[in-house]
């Protein structure tokens, strides 16, 4: 499955939604939840997902939905940076597998950097532990305003 398609219900991110499978979240409300990515590419590597959502993209989510979920990365975003000081965040979102897309429901990356610092290859990094993922989103979510 990739660009086209239809919505896998049985994805990892909707399995998180309902809460068969673990994360170490950061933050919720009614309409984006926040969690730590399980294989980091960098210290405090974040994921922003929709909650009520369909759309294993981007291009195919609608206006509503992505006003409340860009606003939730913001707000994360913010947060990452008041909790670990990194020298810049980006911001990735891949649509369809031949651009880097691995789990297709749509979902925003925060990636802090350091200025000395080289980011961990995209779905190649090692499993983190679940206990140092905890660490740093109670640390992030203590950061949200
Ligand atoms: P994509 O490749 O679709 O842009 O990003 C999917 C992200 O989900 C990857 O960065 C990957 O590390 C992360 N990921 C995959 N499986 C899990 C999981 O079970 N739990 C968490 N928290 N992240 C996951």
């Amino acid at each position: 499955m990739s660009f086209d398609g239809t919505y896998d219900r049985d994805n990892i991110f909707a399995k998180i939604l309902r809460g068969e499978v673990p994360s170490a979240r950061v933050f919720e409300d009614e309409h984006v939840y926040a969690f730590m990515d399980a294989f980091p590419q960098a210290r405090g590597h974040t994921l922003v997902i929709p909650k009520h959502s369909q759309a294993r993209n981007l291009l195919e989510e609608e206006p509503q939905i992505l006003s409340h979920l860009i606003l939730g990365v913001q707000r994360v975003a913010r947060a990452v940076r008041a909790a670990i000081n990194p020298d810049g965040v980006m911001i990735m979102q891949f649509n369809g597998s031949p651009a880097g897309q691995t789990v297709f429901h749509l979902h925003f990356h925060i990636v802090p950097r350091w200025a000395d610092q080289p980011m961990r290859l995209h779905a190649h990094g090692q499993m983190a532990e679940m206990a140092e993922l905890k660490a740093l989103a109670e640390q992030i979510a203590a950061k949200i305003s």
